[in-house]
Parts: structure tokens; C-alpha cells; sequence
């Protein structure tokens, strides 16, 4: 720091800072900007003796102008900032006590004559410049006509060793001068290749831009250009590069020659292309695999108007037991040959065909007309499943389920249309299997939901999503409760809580009916326990289960009851086991077995939804029932007053048969006091229905069944 901080040397200083700031960012130096304020500072120096002179110095301040560029400073934008400097702090810096006026007259002159002094050193630094490139061009030149001097002889040992082909040609592509590099490259001599005309390169692969680039080249208005091409070589085999074309202009700035610089990528663009075979085709079969399916599928999506496609999911039928019983050699074998006889169906433009996984196969059909092609294609592919495929020494008949889904492009995802190829193949595969089956919007919503509960229905048992809600079993003579039929529902975590009819159809197909039914048991006994417990003095209260036909067969049906009746401790007599009638219409003996042990352990059964299934009531007798359930639709048709007599006729028939085989009866459905009146007095024993309660929680059932032992 200066001993007298605001003497003039510190002020000079402060103006180069300030100088050195505004310009620095606009600059080409490689300085810092300290450095670069280091190097103002004489400039400064000189700027404020100039200032203060007693004479102006019109060259010194041209000099000073010309410096900038020295410095680096030739964007004009420097210039144009430098002049601000001046104008603004050149005075109130570096004036020190002389006239205002004066100062500021002499800052303006310094400032125009600055501005001529940096114009001409540009101009002169531009030339210098354009004199190097041509100088260099003129010794392209001299390449070209073989000019013997030291520069290019350095040129030549660069362009003969460098490992890039270069070649020389004149704006007429007549090739004047290629390297050893390029030679290889293409795999020719140096006389075919001089007096060749690059025009002759075009190749089927060119990108439509590379001769348009080509042409503005050599007419001047480009002096690049950058491209990836093929060339032929000789052989027929194709050679690619990274191709740099660059214009060369004589000392005048007219174009001479074109210099390209090529970059062999043959063997990248080969790696690459087997990258990408291998991502995208079938290891096994050498079919498209499932991504590059997706990506043509996804193309014939986004097509334009008046696009359709067509779609053929494939999936054979009974792959797994070849797999299982002739090993996994044999499977592939034949998966092989499928795909060889589905490549045989798909050889029209737009058709594909790809494996999208173990035994599932999809053909596609893309443009205009593909409603009337889809089902043509699907015939192919079935007619070609016919002939037994040969693996070793076996004649293995083959059969596929299709799914198809056809329709115009643009209107859905790729992943929406696999996901009903995929639903409308196992529709197809339902109703027997090889056959096609067409997509069907309404069938498709109906299985997605389906297969969505069907998919979450074995971890909602462990997750706790099921409960249990009962409904009171009413005496129609004294109208207390007797007990109370557990039925089940399940909270979904995404669709809430599910009635019985949406999810026990599934249970029973995927077999989750047997733990799921062990749980409701369980529960419902436990529940039982805990209702004669507490109310002991309302009467023995029973819990009616229901049994699903698949639970009947299970062969831990008796063992499994036994136990969960030990261990809670109640007796058998307390629970019914509701079987419905169409599970035991025709039941042999075997079936009936489980059934008869537990009823003549104490265990009531009863036939649900009796009166649904045309059974034979002389049949009852053989059953081991003690109750039997009449279905709602006897009590719906008491609704109307008065009652049909005909249906009245039928209930007293049915309730007097009962009875006569010492069954009791019981109603379901009653939802008025009318219908349980009518039901009283055609001597039905029991009731339940939404007149009394509708299913609830166990804690209900305490409230009705005290209300009756106290009223
Ligand atoms: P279900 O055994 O015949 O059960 C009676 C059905 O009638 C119940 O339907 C009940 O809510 C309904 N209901 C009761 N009172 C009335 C009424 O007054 N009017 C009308 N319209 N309906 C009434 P939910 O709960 O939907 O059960 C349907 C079926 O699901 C049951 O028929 C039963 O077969 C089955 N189910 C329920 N829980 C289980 C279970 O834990 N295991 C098995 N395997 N099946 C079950
Ligand atoms: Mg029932
Ligand atoms: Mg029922």
C-alpha cells in the first residue's frame, strides 16, 4: 500500500483496476485478470500523461489504441469499453488539479484517435492472419504440384504417417492426393484411386444431407462439413467413416480445393451393430426379442392417420409338461422350430414376429388393412402349429392359444395392447386353448380386475386384509337370536372392502379357499366362545360357517375342524357348517364322508341356498343335513301382497318335508316384518335377514342378542 493512499500513483491504480475490470471478461487473454490489469497499468500511465501533456499527441494516442490489441483486447466490445473508461474516470482519476474543461476536451480527442489507432492495428493483425492461411493454402498448393521445400515436406511426412486417410481433390472432386491411410482404408492402389472423381462415392447409406453439404462446400458457402458415410470398397464390402470435408481457398479467399479427413469406424459401427443384435434378438431362436418388439410395436403406435395394427399373442399350450416330462433340451428344441415356422408366416413388409419369452411368441402387422390381415395371419400361425414338431425321435404335437388385438394407430400404449393380447390369449386358452380369440374391450376390463385380485389375494391373507362381519340367526317364534352366520369380506387396499362373490370365486380357482376358509373357522369359533362367555345367560349361541365346495374335498377338512374346536374350547354342537346345494347334488359317498364324520361328531350342516339347484329332495335323506337354508328368492316372492299362493304352497310343501326328516328350516333374505310373519306361519324355524340386521361387526351382535334376553 501506497504511504499516502490518495496520491496520484494510488488514483492511477484505482483507474486500472476499474479499466481492467470492465474489459477483462470481453478479452482473448489467457491471463488472469490481476496479470491482465498488470499489463493495463503502463497503458493507464501513458493514457494519463497523455492526458495531462501540454500538447496533444495524436500518435501516442493511435499507439495506445493499437496496444489493446497487443493485449488481447480485440473484440470491439473492448474497445467500446475501454472508450467508457476513459470517458467516465480518466479525468476524475489521472486529471490531478488541471482544467475541468481542458481535461475534458483532451479525454475526448484521446478517445477518437484511441478508436483509429485500435481499427488499424486490427486490420493490420487480420491481414497478418489471412496472409498465414494463405501461405498455408499455397503450400496445399505446393503439395499438389509436388513443390519441393522444407514447410512441405513437413506437411507431407505428417500426411503420409497420419493414421486418418487424407485425401486432396478439386472442387470438381477429381482427387488429386490421398495418404497410405486412406489407401488401406479402401483397400485400393494409388493409381486407381488418382483420376477417380469423389462424386462417384455415393452410397445406398448416405444420409440425405451429405451431397447437399457436399455441394455448398465446393460452391463456397460452407467451409465444412461433418458426416458419417459408407464408402464400397472394392471387395463389396462397405467401409464407414467419420468423414470432415474442409474448404481450402487460394490467397484471394477463392475456394481451391476440398480436404477431407476420414476416420475408419467400420469395426465400431460392426461392434455396435452386434451390441445391438444381441440386445435386441432371442439367444435361442434368433427371433426379435421382447425389447425390439416394443420398439416396432411403439412405431406402428405412433404411425399417422389411416394406420392400424394387428397383433397375434401366442402362448402354446402345454409347453410346461414337454419341458417337465422330456427336459429342457427337448422344450428348446421345439421352441426352435416354432419360431422357425412362425418366421415362415411373417414375410410380408410390415409383418413381424418376436419371442417374448419361454413359450410366448407375438406376431405383428402394421399399415392400412391389418383388421382383414390380423385374422389371416392368426390362421397362418395356427396352420403351421399343426404338423408335429420331430425332437428326439418324438413326433410332439403342438398348439398354440392367440389372443388378438387389432385396431388403429395412435389410440393406446404399447404396454395397454400387449396387456390385452395377453388377456384375450388366456380367454382363448380358457375356453380349451388352440384357438385365437379376439380382444374384447368389456372382457378385458372384467379380467383385469379379476387378475388384479387374483395376484394380490394370497399376500392379503397373511397382510391381514380379510375380516369377518356376522349377521343374526333369528327364532321366528320368539324372535331371540339364536346365532349368527360369519361372512367374510376383504379390504382391498385399492378397491376397499370386497364382497364375498368378487373374491371366493378366485380363492376357490388359485386353491387360497382352503387357508383362507381354515381362517375364517377360526375366527368365527373363537368368536362363538367369546359370545357364550359373556352372555351365557342368553341362550347357546351358534355360528354358522360357510364351505366352499373346494374345502369339502381337502382332506384336512375333518382333522382341521376337530382342532380349532379343541383349542378354543367349544363344543361341536355350536357350529353349523353351511354347504351349499349344488356342491352336494350328486355327491358320492367318499365326498359325503367328511360331512357325516363331523355330523356325528355334533357338528350341524346345513344346504345352502336350498331350493337353487333342483335337487331331488327324496335325496335329503341320504344327506348328513340337519338344516336346510331356503334361498332368498322364496322370501323375495312373499314381497308382494298378497303373497303368490302358488310360492306359498311350495315353501309349506318344503317346510313340512323338512320337518318330516327332522330338519329344521330356515330363511334367508326376509327383509320385512310382512315376510317374517308369513314365514312364522308357514312354520319356518329360523330367519335371517336385513329386517333384523344386516351383517355387521361381533360387537353388534351382543347389543341384539342382550336387547332379546332382556325384552
Ligand atoms: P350365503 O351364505 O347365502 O350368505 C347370505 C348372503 O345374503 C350374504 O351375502 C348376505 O349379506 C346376504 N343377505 C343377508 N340378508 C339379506 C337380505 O335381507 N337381503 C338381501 N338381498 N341379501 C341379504 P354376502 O355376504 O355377499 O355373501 C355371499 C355369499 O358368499 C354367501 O352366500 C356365501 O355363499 C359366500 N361366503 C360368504 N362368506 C364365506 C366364507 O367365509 N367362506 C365361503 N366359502 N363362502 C362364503
Ligand atoms: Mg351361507
Ligand atoms: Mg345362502
Amino acid at each position: 500500500m501506497n504511504a499516502e493512499p490518495d496520491g496520484p500513483e494510488d488514483r492511477l491504480r484505482r483507474f486500472a483496476t476499474i479499466w481492467s475490470r470492465a474489459v477483462f471478461p470481453v478479452t482473448t487473454t489467457s491471463s488472469t485478470r490481476p496479470e491482465f490489469e498488470e499489463q493495463l497499468l503502463p497503458l493507464a500511465r501513458r493514457l494519463s500523461e497523455a492526458l495531462r501533456a501540454r500538447a496533444f499527441d495524436a500518435d501516442e494516442a493511435r499507439a495506445l489504441g493499437a496496444a489493446l490489441v497487443t493485449v488481447h483486447c480485440t473484440d470491439p466490445e473492448a474497445l467500446s469499453r475501454t472508450l467508457d473508461c476513459v470517458d467516465a474516470y480518466l479525468v476524475l482519476y489521472c486529471g490531478g488539479d488541471g482544467d475541468q474543461q481542458d481535461l475534458r476536451l483532451r479525454a475526448s480527442r484521446l478517445q477518437h484517435a484511441m478508436a483509429a489507432g485500435f481499427a488499424q492495428a486490427l486490420r493490420e493483425r487480420t491481414r497478418a492472419e489471412q496472409e498465414a492461411i494463405s501461405a498455408a493454402a499455397l503450400k496445399a498448393q505446393g503439395v499438389v504440384a509436388q513443390a519441393l521445400h522444407a514447410s512441405e515436406a513437413r506437411f507431407r511426412a505428417v500426411f503420409e504417417g497420419a493414421a486418418i486417410g487424407i485425401g486432396m481433390a478439386d472442387l470438381d472432386g477429381n482427387i488429386l492426393q490421398v495418404n497410405e491411410a486412406l489407401l488401406r482404408m479402401f483397400g485400393i492402389t494409388e493409381q486407381t484411386m488418382l483420376g477417380r472423381n469423389v462424386a462417384e462415392w455415393t452410397h445406398p447409406e448416405d444420409a440425405p444431407q451429405t451431397w447437399t453439404l457436399y455441394d455448398e462446400l465446393v460452391r463456397g458457402d460452407r467451409e465444412h462439413y461433418h458426416v458419417e458415410k459408407a464408402f464400397s470398397r472394392p471387395d463389396g464390402t462397405a467401409l464407414w467413416t467419420n468423414l470432415t470435408v474442409s474448404l481450402l481457398r487460394d490467397a484471394d479467399g477463392n475456394p481451391q480445393y476440398q480436404l477431407a479427413l476420414m476416420e475408419d469406424t467400420t469395426e465400431r459401427r460392426l461392434l455396435n451393430l452386434r451390441l445391438r443384435y444381441e440386445a435386441t434378438h432371442d439367444a435361442l431362436t434368433g427371433l426379435p426379442n421382447r425389447t425390439f418388439f416394443f420398439e416396432r410395436l411403439e412405431k406402428a403406435l405412433g404411425a399417422g392417420k389411416g394406420q392400424r395394427f394387428g397383433l397375434c399373442y401366442l402362448d402354446l399350450d402345454g409347453f410346461k409338461t414337454i419341458n417337465d416330462s422330456l427336459g429342457h433340451a427337448a422344450g428348446d428344441r421345439l421352441l426352435v422350430e416354432v419360431a422357425d415356422r412362425l418366421q415362415s408366416c411373417t414375410t410380408a413388409p410390415g409383418e413381424m414376429v418376436a419371442r417374448l419369452g419361454g413359450d410366448e411368441f407375438v406376431a405383428l402387422t402394421t399399415g392400412p388393412d391389418t383388421e382383414r390381415e390380423v385374422d389371416e395371419l392368426a390362421s397362418r400361425i395356427m396352420n403351421a402349429l399343426v404338423a408335429p414338431v420331430s425332437v428326439d425321435g418324438r413326433e410332439l404335437t403342438v398348439r398354440g392359444s392367440i389372443g388378438i388385438v387389432e385396431g388403429p394407430a395412435g389410440e393406446r400404449s404399447a404396454a395397454e395392447v400387449l396387456r390385452s393380447a395377453d388377456i384375450t390369449m388366456y380367454r382363448a386358452k380358457a375356453s380349451g386353448g388352440n384357438r385365437f380369440e379376439l380382444a374384447d374391450e368389456e372382457a378385458d376390463a372384467r379380467a383385469i380386475t379379476r387378475h388384479g385380485l387374483t395376484t394380490a389375494l394370497p399376500t392379503a391373507l397373511d397382510r391381514g386384509e380379510f375380516f369377518i362381519e356376522y349377521q343374526p340367526l333369528v327364532h321366528l317364534g320368539d324372535g331371540s337370536v339364536r346365532g349368527a352366520e360369519a361372512l367374510v369380506r376383504w379390504l382391498h387396499p385399492q378397491h376397499g372392502v370386497l364382497g364375498p362373490d368378487r373374491f371366493i370365486p378366485l380363492a376357490e380357482h388359485t386353491g387360497l379357499i382352503v387357508p383362507l376358509g381354515r381362517w375364517v373357522l377360526e375366527q368365527s369359533v373363537r368368536q362363538a366362545r367369546e359370545w357364550r362367555e359373556r352372555h351365557a345367560d342368553a341362550g347357546p349361541m351358534r355360528i354358522n360357517v360357510n364351505l366352499s365346495p373346494c374345502q369339502l374335498t381337502h382332506p384336512g377338512l375333518v382333522q382341521d375342524t376337530v382342532d380349532i374346536l379343541e383349542r378354543t374350547g367349544v363344543e361341536p354342537d355350536a357350529l353349523c357348517l353351511e354347504v351349499t346345494e349344488s356342491a352336494l347334488i350328486g355327491a358320492d359317498d367318499d365326498l359325503l364322508k367328511p360331512l357325516r364324520r363331523l355330523a356325528e361328531m355334533g357338528v350341524d350342516i346345513a344346504l345352502d341356498d336350498f331350493g337353487t339347484g333342483y335337487s331331488n329332495l327324496a335325496n335329503l335323506r341320504r344327506l348328513p343335513v340337519s338344516i336346510l337354508k331356503l334361498d332368498r328368492s322364496f322370501t323375495q316372492s312373499m314381497q308382494q301382497f298378497p303373497a303368490d299362493p302358488v310360492d306359498l304352497k311350495i315353501v309349506e310343501g318344503i317346510v313340512s318335508l323338512a320337518h318330516s326328516l327332522d330338519l329344521a328350516v330356515t330363511v334367508e333374505g326376509v327383509e320385512t316384518g310382512a315376510q317374517a310373519e308369513q314365514l312364522r306361519i308357514l312354520g319356518c324355524d329360523t330367519a335371517q335377514g336385513w329386517y333384523y340386521a344386516r351383517p355387521g361387526p361381533p360387537e353388534r351382535l351382543h347389543e341384539l342378542a342382550l336387547v332379546d334376553a332382556t325384552g
